[in-house]
């Protein structure tokens, strides 16, 4: 039984996602997504899809990316 960092629960079937080295566990992906995923800069949302790098900030999207940096930033995954 391995046991999910994030909330706590024991479960046979959690699963590892391994990151800058380090080795997380969790019974989930909504608990991997609440420790792993970036947390968008304009709205704040959680970004569990490609989203948008500008500099060393995270978006959830291109609208997002263009609001706050008012650069011409378009979706990759489109
Ligand atoms: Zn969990
Ligand atoms: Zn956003």
């Amino acid at each position: 039984m391995e046991k999910c960092e994030v909330c706590g629960n024991e479960y046979d079937k959690a699963f590892f996602v391994e990151a800058a080295g380090a080795r997380h566990t969790f019974d989930s992906f909504e608990c991997a997504i609440q420790k792993m995923a970036p947390v968008c800069e304009h709205c704040g949302c959680k970004v569990v899809g490609h989203g948008v790098e500008v500099g060393d900030k995270f978006f959830c999207c291109a609208h997002c990316a263009r609001m706050a940096t008012k650069a011409d930033v378009r979706d990759r995954a489109a």
